[in-house]
């Protein structure tokens, strides 16, 4: 505002309208002078995003949106809406290095990370459209892409979420969800933002997680569960453990405690995910009986578990599969 002669109340007014308001122009800020309005107009985007393909599941819990970005390349985010909360899972890579067989964006070459401001974005594009009442209460990176391989871009989109003159959501409502870079979750663990960590674990035994999550080979488990603990003890945190169950790989009982054993002592919360259909049809969902006796496995062990519903998998919400989808049709034409 400065830069553009004007008083300084104006960047105030202009925070509230991009964080706060649901403008979707800078046409509709009407508190600003006409001049201004058309400047900015001129000069910036007020979304970094564009729509081009939507889907809503059929219970209309979930909604999910393919966006194009500026050099013409695509992401995707979703919408879940719970009895309670109402939700965004957003990306931070344009496809992803990890190549984990069983996800979509797995399948697809990792081609950037994403900016600041496209990360953010996400949350804020929905924020904007969202009715009367409606509020965001939670924010998961766990779409496309590993956020930890994105850290820099991945905290400031935090920072400014979270920032009382940005959109002023607690940290403790954001989940950052990784696929096990041992280094950067200790990093992680010092930050001051308490911002809530997610591992996609999959497995308790290294040769089966070498196949399931490849960055495995790189930072196998111990050094893993050692970096889970360095950051529980830097920040008093917990970490949630993702556990997708793929039939006949890792939905066994004696895999059931295999996973007790390796978390034992370290207070963890396990989230049990039967797989969504995503890269390699190899990784299907267990029946539900199988599901079932893995959880009460889990019990008799005294393991905190919970179960996953699969949500809006009608829609193709899992992980880069809109996109798998888009790139797959423009092949075929
Ligand atoms: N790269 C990060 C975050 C994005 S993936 C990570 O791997 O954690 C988010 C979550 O979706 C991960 O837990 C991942 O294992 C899970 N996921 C990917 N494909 C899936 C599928 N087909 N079925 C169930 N979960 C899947
Ligand atoms: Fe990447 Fe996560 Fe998908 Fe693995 S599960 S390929 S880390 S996005």
């Amino acid at each position: 505002m400065a830069s553009l002669g004007q008083p300084a109340f104006r960047a105030k007014q202009l925070e509230d309208w991009v964080f706060r308001r649901p403008a979707t122009s800078f046409s509709q800020m009407t508190n600003l002078p006409a001049a201004l309005r058309q400047k900015l107009q001129d000069s910036f985007n007020l979304e970094s995003l564009t729509p081009i393909k939507e889907a809503a599941s059929r219970d209309g819990d979930a909604r999910k949106v393919l966006f194009r970005l500026h050099d013409g390349k695509s992401i995707e985010s979703v919408l879940l809406s719970y009895d309670d909360r109402l939700s965004v899972c957003v990306s931070t890579q344009v496809g992803c290095a990890i190549g984990c067989p069983f996800c979509a964006t797995g399948q697809q070459a990792f081609e950037r990370n994403l900016s600041v401001a496209e990360i953010a974005d996400q949350v804020l594009y929905f924020a904007r459209r969202l009715s009367e009442g409606q509020n965001l209460t939670n924010v998961v990176f766990m779409g496309m892409g590993e956020p930890l391989a994105n850290y820099d871009a991945t905290l400031q989109a935090v920072g400014v979420l979270n920032s009382e003159r940005g959109f002023g959501l607690g940290a403790r409502h954001m989940t950052i969800s990784t696929s096990g870079l041992a280094p950067q979750i200790v990093r992680l663990g010092k930050e001051p933002l308490q911002v809530g960590l997610a591992v996609s674990l999959h497995a308790a035994e290294d040769s089966l997680r070498d196949e399931l999550a490849p960055i495995n080979k790189r930072y196998p488990l111990k050094e893993l569960i050692s970096a889970c603990k360095q950051y529980m003890a830097a920040g008093g945190r917990r970490i949630t453990f993702e556990y997708t169950l793929f039939d006949g790989v890792n939905d066994s009982l004696a895999q059931a405690r295999q996973l007790a054993h390796l978390l034992k002592g370290l207070g963890a919360l396990v989230n049990v995910i039967p797989a969504n259909p995503g890269g390699s049809p190899k990784f299907k969902a267990p029946s539900p009986e199988k599901v079932a006796a893995f959880m009460a496995e889990l019990e008799r062990l005294a393991v905190r578990a919970t179960l996953r519903a699969r949500r809006g998998a009608d829609i193709v919400a899992g992980c880069g599969q809109l996109r798998s989808r888009e790139i797959a049709s423009a092949r075929r034409s």
